[in-house]
């Protein structure tokens, strides 16, 4: 796409995929986990994920939703579609795009501890540690770590735009520029 800095190829993207895979299954061989899918941005994480995982696991989604219209959120997080299984007494893995200022995943893990899950972790492709709010979260599981910037691409939207872009790019300060 033209004007967008890329930041991390699909090459290593699928590397960086393929060690966060062999880590977690050796850390939740025999824990018969439940992995999360935080929608929509991290769909496309997810999908490569867990084929990197090489443990029967189980899969579900969620999305949430920050209250208050408009480009600054007010903080409070809405669940706008709940993951269907019961989370009691598993070992849940919160698979994210981005950890921002964390407010998201808190309230998510917050949750599903409230329902009694034995453990629930964060795995996030992305981490802006600049930005992290106060009770705010920390991933057992890391892609990249970025700076304060805004991405796109891999799941990554601006607008519902940019998604399906294979690689994680950075835009240029004017927003959208045409595909090439
Ligand atoms: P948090 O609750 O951590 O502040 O918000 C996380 C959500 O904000 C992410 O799941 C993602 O949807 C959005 N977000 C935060 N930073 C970026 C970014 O740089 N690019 C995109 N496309 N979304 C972002």
């Amino acid at each position: 796409m033209k004007g967008c800095k890329r930041l991390y190829s699909a090459r290593a993207i699928a590397a960086r995929v393929k060690k966060l895979g062999k880590a977690i299954s050796a850390d939740y061989a025999g824990k018969d986990p439940l992995f999360v899918c935080v929608l929509k941005g991290a769909c496309i994480f997810f999908s490569d994920l867990v084929r990197a995982v090489s443990l029967p696991v189980q899969l579900d989604f969620v999305q949430a939703a920050s209250y208050g219209g408009g480009t600054v959120s007010s903080g409070e997080v809405r669940i706008v579609k709940d993951v269907e299984c019961s989370v009691a007494g598993r070992h849940v893995l919160l698979v994210e795009d981005i950890v921002d200022t964390g407010r998201t995943l808190a309230r998510l893990q917050e949750l599903f501890k409230a329902r009694g899950a034995r453990s629930v972790q964060i795995c996030a492709l992305l981490d802006k540690p600049s930005r992290r709010a106060a009770g705010g979260v920390r991933a057992a599981y890391c892609g990249f770590t970025v700076e304060d910037r805004f991405v796109v691409g891999y799941g990554l939207d601006l607008d519902e735009k940019y998604r399906n872009l294979p690689y994680i790019g950075e835009l240029p300060p004017q927003g959208e520029e045409a595909w090439q």
